[in-house]
């Protein structure tokens, strides 16, 4: 097994490290209405999927 020579510095580490980022938790912003909502679900605030209504969501 090849062994590294040298240790990695913290600016070459964080350098590939940069790219480890998730972009999103676990949730997207909803197409309707632009709120945070579980990905590939009906959207709680709007009641909209795939720009579909598909839930009635009662207005206050
Ligand atoms: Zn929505």
């Amino acid at each position: 097994m090849g062994a590294p020579k040298k240790k990695t510095t913290r600016l070459k580490r964080g350098h590939r490290r940069s790219h480890h980022h998730v972009k999103s938790g676990a949730f997207v912003k909803c197409d309707n209405c632009g709120e945070l909502k579980i990905p590939h679900s009906v959207c709680p605030a709007c009641g909209y999927y795939k720009k579909e209504q598909v839930l009635e969501v009662s207005e206050l």
